[in-house]
């Protein structure tokens, strides 16, 4: 069985995907990720823990093998109602990473010594799309 380092669960928003390319090659990843695309990337796991997402990382997991997680969340999310269902960019901002860290604490719970690793997706209003990782 062949195996691979790393898993991303992302949204599935067709405008992140150039930069999520070039995330991948950035940290030389690219053909060593399996990636889980879905409308609000982990939300789906913090409304069910056991339920499609938790799946698929589980498939990651056991048959690739992987040791590193990437949660990846972004501005201007549709499955979470975009930047129209919050009262500002800094309160989006803020409950974005705090689903993330949400989906960490639940996928750390799960699977012992798996490295989980939170980034942001930020689009402006050209839909350039930046990614930082939250530490
Ligand atoms: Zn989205």
């Amino acid at each position: 069985m062949s195996q691979c380092t790393h898993a991303l669960v992302r949204c599935m928003d067709f405008r992140l995907e150039s930069a999520i390319e070039e995330y991948l090659e950035n940290n030389g990843i690219v053909n060593n990720c399996d990636i889980i695309s879905v409308a609000g990337a982990t939300k789906d796991l913090i409304e069910d823990p056991e339920g499609f997402v938790a799946t698929q990382i589980d498939i990651s997991k056991r048959l690739h093998l992987i040791d590193t997680l990437i949660i990846m969340h972004h501005m201007d999310c549709g499955g979470y109602g975009g930047h129209s269902a919050f009262a500002g960019i800094e309160a989006e901002h803020a409950f974005q990473i705090e689903q993330m860290e949400k989906s960490k604490v639940i996928l750390e719970g799960k699977y012992n010594g798996l490295k989980v690793v939170m980034a942001l997706a930020e689009i402006d209003e050209n839909n350039i799309v930046t990614i930082a990782e939250i530490e």
